[in-house]
């Protein structure tokens, strides 16, 4: 077993009477990843978590952790521990027996139990707060309880099933930071479940894409984004425009494809594509540049007309329309529209490298 390969998840499948919760699912995760399954509701992601921890026995395939096969090991004799999305956390007992109740079955002296406690409050930044109950408890901090109990069993995997889902948003974002440097300083695997991309891109090393029950792809944050590998994927994480497009000719991996409104071009295609492949080309908003002149800089230069534009801080929003393409092209920018506005006519320059041709007929 080398550290790439600390959990093997095989030909995994999981049916439940005719659904297939997941489909044939084949994964590496290496030791001390923070490693995404980002999906939408019901695509499966929770059912193989929960394969991972035990609490769900596969129609097919095998886990192994750490060289080991688990697939037939129950769950608490795993090395993993859960968090849930709902904490889970007991009301009538103090945050300390609540972090203890994780031990309760292992044969260790109350030394050894005090100072497992001290240590996982210290890790989740709870020391002094040993004697409060549930109700005298933000929700941040229960659910750094939550992950309190589940690190005091020191497990070499971490399986989160959306554990920061009940927080409201600002509270969500500093536990993702947090989350996040709580994972790098104690080194741990984790498993962590989102519906949400942002979550996912943010605090992930790779994430798992995945829709009806299968992986559709897995990679870094920003590969994710700069190249995905199919028409789910491009549009589920960030913004992107897709235009109906054609291909005209594959030369290997030069594609010549047709984009409705914006003309016949050349681009490199970063996934194989087929003659018989069905296609739209993505832009990303901060690939097109505007301008209110028709200087052209860039590999493809278009006349619009700005219909809409929204401002969000430090990024504006610009909505163009372009004749013969059927929905206004969105684009953001950091700098001031000079004398754009509403109704302007503009130039939107763009270079072919940031065009993206993605298959449509993929899962
Ligand atoms: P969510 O984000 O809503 O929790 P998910 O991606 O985690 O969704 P799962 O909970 O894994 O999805 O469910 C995948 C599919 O399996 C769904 O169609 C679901 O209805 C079905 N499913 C899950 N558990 C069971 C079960 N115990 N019995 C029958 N069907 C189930």
């Amino acid at each position: 077993m080398d550290d790439k390969n600390f959990i093997k998840i095989n030909n995994l499948s999981k049916n439940f009477d005719d659904v297939v919760a997941v489909d044939n699912v084949n994964i590496n995760i290496g030791k001390g990843e923070f490693f995404s399954l980002l999906g939408p509701s019901g695509c499966g992601k929770t059912t193989l978590l929960r394969i991972l921890a035990g609490f769900e026995y596969p129609s097919e395939g095998s886990v192994s952790i750490d060289g080991s096969d688990v697939t037939d090991i129950p769950a608490n004799l795993r090395p993993t521990n859960m968090v849930f999305q709902n904490y889970a956390i007991f009301p009538h007992i103090n945050v300390k027996r609540n972090i203890e109740f994780g031990l309760r079955k292992e044969k260790i002296s109350a030394e050894e139990v005090n100072q497992r406690v001290s240590e996982a409050l210290k890790m989740v930044k709870l020391e002094g707060y040993e004697n409060r109950f549930s109700n005298q408890l933000s929700g941040g901090q229960r659910q750094r309880v939550a992950l309190a109990r589940a690190l005091v069993k020191r497990p070499k995997v971490l399986l989160l099933d959306e554990p920061l889902g009940a927080l409201d948003k600002k509270l969500r974002e500093e536990m993702q930071i947090e989350l996040r440097n709580l994972q790098r300083s104690v080194g741990i695997t984790f498993v962590f479940v989102t519906h949400d991309q942002e979550e996912a891109m943010t605090m992930s090393d790779r994430v798992a894409v995945m829709n009806q029950g299968k992986i559709l792809q897995v990679s870094p944050p920003r590969e994710l984004y700069d190249f995905p590998v199919n028409l789910f994927v491009g549009d589920f994480i960030g913004d992107i425009n897709l235009l109906n497009s054609e291909i005209s000719n594959i030369d290997g991996k030069n594609v010549k494809v047709l984009i409705n409104g914006i003309g016949e071009y050349t681009i490199q295609a970063h996934t194989i594509i087929n003659q018989n492949d069905t296609i739209v080309t993505g832009i990303r908003p901060k690939s097109i540049n505007i301008s209110s002149n028709d200087n052209k800089k860039s590999d493809i230069q278009v006349k619009g007309k700005i219909t809409n534009t929204s401002f969000y801080g430090n990024l504006t929003y610009v909505y163009v329309s372009i004749e013969g393409v059927d929905k206004a092209l969105m684009l953001s920018t950091a700098e001031s529209l000079q004398g754009l506005s509403i109704n302007s006519d503009c130039y939107l320059n763009i270079n072919l490298k940031d065009i993206r041709v993605i298959k449509k007929n993929d899962p």
